[in-house]
């Protein structure tokens, strides 16, 4: 039973019902557009096809990184991505299938993954990035709530040959000449600061400025705060066509029949271009699966602080329900089914790097999730060109927890028609 509750402006009995905002998608993109949204007066209904937080906002591993503000299309990544495209277990898969829209997305990553673009992109990303870690301490000191909090203990990138800790360090200052601070520590010191890390590593990078959420929690935690300020939710509701009226309404239509609202936040993670096709839209971002383990270790047991294993690009952080470890990028469409070769490969490489034995990893709880990718990497923000009640927010990739908050500030401004605090003409999804 779709549990819309009634909105408060109801037209009559057989017109479709009006809200004022209409948010689709309740990870944590759609639940900051409407925490910002409800801050703002705004009256927000958020609109979700299954339960709050059950898209890729679960079972991720929580990262919010700043220091991931070099775009996934950056130099060497086209080259090292084919090879990869040949092994089965690799971190970066494309399943080769005849696809427009693939192959669209294709080119225009190619084309961005050069120095000029990624140079453009990084100033975007960390100041996205930026204001969505300050964001996220203000929702938590704000919240006083056990269950929203945020981890400040910094996130350590592994290095397991010398070559990647070369070029992890020369991203390092890269950044840093961008602002962003690390600290590049050899294997000796590495086992000492993570004793969780196995020895043998090359080296690490520690970004003292990141920090890490327990997404589930998070995302459960703040429902039910915005519930408190007004805001409504709707579940088990699919939206499945949206169209701007001539007054500039939009009418939806969803399984429980039709609503209107007088702006669409369209915030449905991977499934955000499939929704927008019915309004004209054809975004370039591609869904990418990810697979993460979950395990229940003994309580002392686990890292201090979250982890990067840089060459397998798998990242590890302690939740409450246990170690979460996550990583791969598959790009087979939103085909739902799970690869155990990918799983296995995520396994494989835990056990590589960190102090556990193959018996405390047999019973972790395997979980898939759908980026959403966008073929230049920046997110996608901003009011749909022709169709201005519609607003999207997308494409965050592999940093959509890390970039939730600012993106949900961002709508709002837009929404208010105030001036943004980050510039949001990078985002601009016209562009
Ligand atoms: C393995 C893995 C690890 C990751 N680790 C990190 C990390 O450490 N740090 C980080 O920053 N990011 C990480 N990410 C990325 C991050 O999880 C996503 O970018 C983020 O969760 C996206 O949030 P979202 O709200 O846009 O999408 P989602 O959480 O997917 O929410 C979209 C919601 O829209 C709903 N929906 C879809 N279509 C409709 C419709 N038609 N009608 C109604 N509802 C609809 C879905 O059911 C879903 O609940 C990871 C991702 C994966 C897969």
């Amino acid at each position: 039973m779709p549990t819309l509750t009634e909105p408060r402006a109801t037209a009559s009995a057989s017109a479709p019902r009006a809200v004022d905002v209409a948010v689709v998608g309740a990870g944590i993109v759609g639940l900051s557009c409407a925490h910002f949204l409800a801050r703002a007066g705004i009256d927000v209904v958020v609109i979700e096809r299954g339960e709050v937080g059950s898209g890729s906002s679960f079972g991720n591993t929580g990262l919010v990184a700043p220091s991931h503000s070099v775009p996934l299309a950056a130099p060497g990544v086209v080259r090292k991505g084919l090879g990869w495209m040949l092994r089965p277990d690799s971190p970066f898969y494309i399943r080769p299938r005849l696809d427009r829209d693939l192959a669209a997305w294709l080119l225009r990553f190619a084309r961005s993954a050069r120095r000029g673009p990624m140079l453009a992109a990084i100033p975007a990303l960390r100041d996205l990035c930026n204001r969505s870690h300050d964001l996220y301490l203000r929702i938590v000191e704000e919240a006083g709530d056990p269950e929203l909090t945020i981890a400040r203990s910094g996130v350590l990138n592994v290095y397991g040959s010398e070559g990647s800790f070369r070029a992890g360090r020369a991203e390092a200052e890269l950044l840093a000449g961008y602002g962003l601070r690390s600290e590049a520590v050899g294997p000796s010191e590495l086992s000492t600061i993570e004793p969780f890390v196995r020895a043998g590593a090359a080296g690490g990078i520690i970004w003292r400025d990141d920090g890490f959420i327990d997404p589930a929690l998070f995302v459960g935690g703040w429902r039910r705060r915005l519930e408190d300020a007004g805001v409504r939710f709707a579940t088990s509701l699919e939206l499945m066509e949206l169209r701007e009226e001539d007054r500039g309404d939009v009418r939806m239509t969803t399984t429980a029949g039709e609503l209107k609202a007088r702006v669409v936040v369209a915030a449905a993670g991977a499934w955000t271009s499939r929704l927008l096709r019915s309004a004209g839209a054809r975004l370039q971002v591609q869904p990418a699966k990810g697979y993460s383990l979950t395990a229940e270790l003994g309580t002392a047991r686990g890292p201090r602080r979250g982890l990067l294993l840089a060459d397998a690009k798998v990242a590890v952080a302690p939740m409450r329900s246990g170690l979460r470890i996550a990583g791969t990028m598959e790009m087979s469409g939103l085909d739902p089914r799970i690869d155990l070769r990918r799983v296995e490969a995520v396994r494989r490489s835990a056990l590589t790097y960190l102090d556990l034995e193959p018996d405390e990893l047999e019973r972790a709880r395997t979980w898939r999730g759908f980026r959403a990718v966008s073929a230049d990497g920046l997110p996608v923000i901003g009011r749909l060109p022709g169709t201005p009640s519609v607003l999207v927010a997308t494409g965050h990739g592999h940093i959509g927890v890390t970039l939730g908050p600012a993106t949900g500030e961002m709508i709002s401004q837009i929404v208010q028609g105030v001036p943004a605090t980050v510039d949001p003409w990078p985002f601009r999804p016209e562009r």
